[in-house]
């Protein structure tokens, strides 16, 4: 076995971070990969060399095997590891860097084929003696031939991608009527997102958990399970929180589980680090839903509980470090994860790539993976989690009251993400008594569950905003500089700010405000409340407010003109500066339809001319792997389209313009 003194990590973000610490730890040299638009990204910063892929796209960089291979060659690299995602399951990959005389981290190109198709992977499973949903494959069915197969009284059923990750490619159907157009997409969207266009229908299982089972295994034959993770709080059925070790199972179904995923695995005679998933129904039932070859996403919560390094391990068992010694005792306490995301919450998740101005999270109180720092852009075009934020505590409660303090006085801003939306729900009642499973979040709209600091903080956070508007509009008057913070000719009228918000607690501000010659505040009314106020400080960095007889701090910065963030230790708010003028270059012709994300144009699914209806479908963006279809603000006929497929779109571009339908006169 060859000994592993360099690594090639073939993957960008948090998780290249990840494996490059445990590497350098381990006195390993390690080689980075960057596209052109990540030269400036964190793992290219930790790394101790690294090569640009020309080119944006995963498919010129990340996922070209091509380019890597050459870096492989060039770089003189001892081991591969590949993350998650990209090409961590992928044969040819894994296959190409043995042929190169390299260790790849992870089990053997047979094995990922073999396990990498769900379909196949389920009928291993069955043969292993554990219970799997039946599936039928329709990728190659006619209309008439779908509709025999799948019956009334199998109604929810998912379609899902054979080849599929992260949640896409997958179809809910609980009419019989959407059944075709359903395949459809999820065909449409295998075919991007996995090169294969193979689905599959199974029954959609109701109010499951999902819980899954790490994995350890090395070359001799020693396969271990390390404990169960539950991921049960998803959105688009991918996880944005999970935990380990689940609060709800009992010591035999836990047994069950772990002897089932265990016994999958060596089946194929697994090796390294992997994960088998299973769905929990409400009755105890377990189903085995796939097995994922390779590091997982959530892995922090079982390093945590368990007290290992899976990387570590995963290096190790690669240079064929025997696991016959290796202790695994009971777990250690409880943990927990957030998935940061940029992304909005109260748009339907839709992704929200952009400029990430600041960004610092308290790293005494949790553990933070990430890819993104200060001043850093979240593209496009890779996958939009910016964190993963993870705590350990004694118990349940303990990991979360950590969570919840580490994300409310965080400094995040700049971005929109969804960090209201994972406080409110570490809040909820449900979830704080692991009432957990998988429709949590159809059961709980984010606009009822987000975060939103007490009134009195809202109304100190708004008038800090003003303070920070008035201060800047101060400094920006140099010849004026002695002048009073809100100075203005005439005193007679109160000066009024506008704010909006993306927290649903508070859409629309209304600030009516004076100073007086001092500095002091006159006057401030908050959307018709008017509470005594005075400033304490004001510098750069933070303004301190006393209001009745509560002090608060908050930080403050400004940022693209009219955005203002507050923060205090309790939470954050970032405010838009509604401007007095529109620009009438940002105004659109009424009936346009603007791009919602920036992204690719993939169908356009109606022409000039055709009449439409409000809410129908017109076109499809592609954005971050996801299908994202744009409807039609009114009724009326397609007067222009002025777009085609292919086309890049950046936000809020005009896409199309519908006129609206006349009345008939008379
Ligand atoms: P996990 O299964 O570890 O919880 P996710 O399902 O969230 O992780 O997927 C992790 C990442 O890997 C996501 O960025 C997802 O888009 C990507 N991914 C997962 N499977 C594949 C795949 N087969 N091909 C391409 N990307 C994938
Ligand atoms: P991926 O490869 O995208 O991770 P999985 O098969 O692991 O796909 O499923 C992802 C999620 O989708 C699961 O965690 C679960 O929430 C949901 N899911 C998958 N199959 C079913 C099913 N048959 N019934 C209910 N939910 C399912
Ligand atoms: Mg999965």
């Amino acid at each position: 076995m060859k000994n592993i003194d360099s690594i090639l990590i073939a993957n960008r973000g948090e998780i290249a971070c990840r494996i490059i610490k445990t590497a350098k730890q381990m006195g390993i040299k390690t080689v980075a990969l960057c596209s052109t638009i990540d030269i400036n990204a964190l793992h290219t910063k930790v790394a101790d060399e690294v090569f640009v892929l020309d080119g944006t796209s995963s498919l010129e960089t990340y996922l070209n095997i091509e380019k890597i291979v050459k870096v492989i060659q060039t770089a003189n690299v001892d081991a591969v590891h590949p993350g998650y995602g990209f090409l961590s399951e992928n044969a040819n990959f894994a296959k190409a860097v043995i042929d190169n005389n390299c260790t790849f981290i992870g089990p053997t190109p047979e094995v990922i084929e073999t396990m990498g198709s769900k379909l196949n992977s389920k009928l291993l499973a069955k043969k292993s003696g554990v219970p799997t949903l039946d599936s039928i494959d329709v990728t190659s069915l006619t209309k008439e031939e779908l509709l025999k197969s799948v019956n009334r009284e199998d109604l929810p059923v998912l379609i899902k991608a054979s080849l599929g990750g992260g949640g896409k490619g997958m179809r809910v159907v609980y009419n019989l009527d959407e059944l075709q157009e359903a395949v459809e997409t999820a065909k449409r969207e295998a075919k991007s997102a996995f090169s294969d266009e193979t689905v599959f229908v199974e029954k959609y299982i109701e109010n499951p958990r999902h819980i899954e089972i790490q994995i350890l295994a090395d070359l001799f034959g020693n396969t271990f399970g390390v404990f169960e993770r539950e991921c049960s709080i998803q959105r688009r059925h991918q996880k944005i929180i999970e935990e380990a070790p689940c609060a709800i199972l009992t010591d035999e179904l836990r047994k069950n589980i772990s002897d089932a995923a265990v016994s999958i695995a060596k089946s194929v005679n697994y090796t390294n680090a992997g994960t088998v998933e299973f769905i929990l129904d409400q009755e105890g039932n377990f189903y085995f839903l796939e097995m994922n070859t390779r590091l997982q996403v959530e892995h922090p919560v079982t390093e945590a509980i368990s007290g290992l390094d899976l990387v570590k391990l995963q290096i190790e068992i690669a240079q064929g470090r025997s696991l016959e010694d290796l202790k695994i005792s009971s777990p250690n306490g409880h943990a927990v994860e957030l998935r940061l995301y940029a992304e909005d919450p109260y748009k339907d998740f839709m992704p929200s790539p952009g400029h990430i101005n600041s960004f610092e999270i308290d790293e005494n109180i949790v553990r933070l993976d990430t890819g993104y720092s200060n001043n850093s852009e979240v593209s496009s075009i890779y996958d939009p989690m910016i964190a993963k934020i993870i705590a350990h505590g004694n118990d349940r409660h303990e990991a979360i009251l950590k969570l919840k303090y580490a994300l409310k006085s965080a400094k995040i801003n700049g971005i929109v993400t969804n960090k209201d939306l994972l406080i409110g729900i570490l809040e909820e009642s449900e979830f704080v008594e692991a009432k957990t499973d998988t429709f949590y979040l159809q059961r709980h709209k984010p606009e009822t569950l987000t975060y939103c600091l007490d009134e009195t903080r809202v109304f100190q956070a708004a008038v800090a905003a003003t303070v920070a508007v008035a201060v800047k509009a101060k400094s920006t008057l140099v010849n004026q500089s002695a002048l009073p913070i809100g100075w203005r000719n005439l005193r007679s009228q109160l000066e009024i700010l506008k704010f909006t918000s993306n927290n649903p607690c508070f859409k629309e501000l209304i600030v009516k405000y004076s100073f007086d010659r001092y500095n002091n505040l006159d006057a401030i009314i908050v959307n018709e409340t008017s509470l005594n106020s005075k400033i304490v400080t004001v510098d750069t960095e933070k303004i301190g407010l006393l209001t009745n007889n509560s002090l608060c701090y908050f930080d403050y910065e400004i940022f693209d003109q009219n955005r203002i963030w507050v923060g205090t230790p309790l939470g954050d708010i970032e405010f838009k500066k509604v401007p007095e003028f529109v620009d009438p270059a940002e105004s659109v012709v009424a009936g346009s339809l603007i791009a919602p994300m920036p992204g690719t144009i993939t169908k356009i699914l109606a022409e000039e001319n055709a009449s439409v209806d409000i809410g129908q479908d017109l076109l499809i963006i592609e954005a971050m792997k996801m299908e994202n279809k744009v409807v039609t603000p009114i009724a009326g006929t397609v007067a222009s389209i002025m777009v085609k497929v292919g086309d890049q779109v950046s936000n809020n571009q005009v896409l199309a313009i519908i006129k609206e339908e006349q009345t008939i006169e008379e």
